[in-house]
């Protein structure tokens, strides 16, 4: 059946569209953008004052199964992701059992293709066992479909594995995704090292755990040649390393998730763990710089970082808590508020959230080309609402903007063509 979007202003980063046009799919598949495909229509959806982009596109999600269904499991996951307008996410390699051998990564795209409301790659770990000793299988792990490697959650500490591991995503062509902490330097830093941590007394991690991962791995990129992407940028400085790296022509990525963007390490005084994550959020100054990347493209795209925890690992003294919060379901309006501050154009923020992720994985996926599967988000760019835990599709409830007042939400998504979620409907499973 064919389904004519009427009167969006559609937006697609990858062909440089901004205006209103018409869309039409059909079969799973765009058809037409802007031409006279229309009359033939079956089904009509009125989108005046809507705006319609390409699905958006998350590289670095914790989907939590195999292992941890307590926290979130495909369904769920893949339920806040259509929730968020996502319609492709990668999914990392920190399950039980972890994802290094291809028996898991098939079990995780099998489940995906059951379970998933989106589509879902994996990305499988770079050692066995994420403990930084011994490379994964990586030939066998990419031929079983996964499209980075990463230990994520962990850090890589030695760089002679390092270095193998870069060497090795070269020959199978995916990047490895870098979680940059030295654990020496962080030590038992919590928070960022600063006069809040001191104020808190919360023991600090410096920005430089951060940095001087960061430029090895540059180094270790220059090395081998291999594909390096910096997985959730925090630090200003590391701004201006993979800034220097990429003037420099070598293979490096880099992405920045919604809470580095929007928020600093003054929130941790009210001691909520729902702002306590790895890395941690820094200073204003930091901030700043990781807008200004993300606006000029040194930052290659917006992650998520999805990172569903369980009340009982959250609700418990700081120093206890687990990292990390959840993330799909309010990229979409972070994203905006830097539009709204004139900090990034409509096109270019979602070019963040789309062909930008795209692009730095190598995904088909994140544009509006007639042909293309028809992954779509409808966008109501004014829609006041703030988040609360009812609110949430994940099964978890860690987000950090819990009561923020938030604008623009999603109002469909489909992938295939098929409606993965419908603001204030049931979805269809
Ligand atoms: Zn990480």
């Amino acid at each position: 059946m064919s389904v004519l979007i009427r009167g969006a202003r559609v937006l697609d980063p990858a062909a440089g569209r901004d205006e209103i046009a018409d869309l039409v799919f059909e079969d799973g598949r765009i058809v037409d953008v802007g031409g006279s495909a229309a009359a033939g229509a079956k089904q009509v959806i009125e989108a005046q004052g809507l705006w319609l982009a390409p699905g958006f596109v998350d590289l670095h999600t914790h989907l939590r199964e195999p292992g941890q269904e307590y926290k979130e499991d495909i369904e769920s996951g893949t339920r806040a992701a259509a929730a968020g307008g996502f319609t492709t996410i990668c999914c990392m390699a920190n399950t039980d059992p972890v994802n290094d051998t291809p028996a898991v990564t098939e079990h995780i795209l099998r489940r995906a293709g059951q379970a998933g409301r989106v589509r879902v790659h994996a990305i499988a770990a770079a050692t066995q066992g994420l403990r930084g000793e011994i490379m994964s299988e990586m030939v066998g792990l990419r031929d079983a479909g996964a499209v980075a490697f990463s230990d994520d959650g962990q850090p890589i500490m030695n760089a002679g594995v390092m270095r193998r591991v870069l060497e090795y995503s070269r020959g199978v062509d995916r990047p490895v995704v870098a979680h940059c902490e030295d654990l020496d330097l962080k030590a038992d830093g919590v928070v960022h090292e600063g006069a809040h941590s001191t104020c808190c007394g919360l023991a600090g991690s410096p920005a430089e755990a951060e940095t001087v991962m960061v430029a090895r791995d540059i180094e270790l990129a220059r090395l081998t040649g291999g594909r390096l992407h910096v997985a959730h940028v925090s630090a200003a400085r590391s701004v201006e390393l993979i800034r220097e790296a990429k003037d420099a022509g070598l293979r490096v990525t880099a992405e920045v998730t919604p809470h580095h963007l929007a928020l600093t390490d003054e929130v941790i005084r009210g001691y909520d763990t729902n702002k306590k994550m790895a890395p941690p959020l820094r200073t204003s100054a930091d901030r700043e710089a990781l807008v200004q990347g993300l606006a000029d493209g040194t930052l290659d795209c917006i992650a998520t970082d999805h990172a569903p925890h369980a009340v009982f690992e959250k609700d418990v003294e700081f120093t206890a808590a687990a990292y990390g919060v959840v993330g799909l379901e309010t990229a979409l309006p972070i994203a905006l508020e830097l539009v709204r501050e004139e900090r990034m154009s409509a096109l270019d923020a979602l070019e963040r959230l789309t062909s930008g992720p795209a692009r730095a994985f190598g995904l088909q996926a994140g544009t509006l080309e007639p042909g293309s599967p028809a992954d779509l988000v409808l966008i109501d760019p004014e829609r006041g609402w703030k988040p609360s835990p009812d609110s949430l599709a994940s099964r978890s409830r860690n987000s950090a903007f819990l009561e923020r007042e938030m604008v623009g939400g999603v109002v469909r998504t489909w992938v295939d063509g098929r409606l993965a979620f419908a603001f204030g409907e049931e979805t269809p499973g």
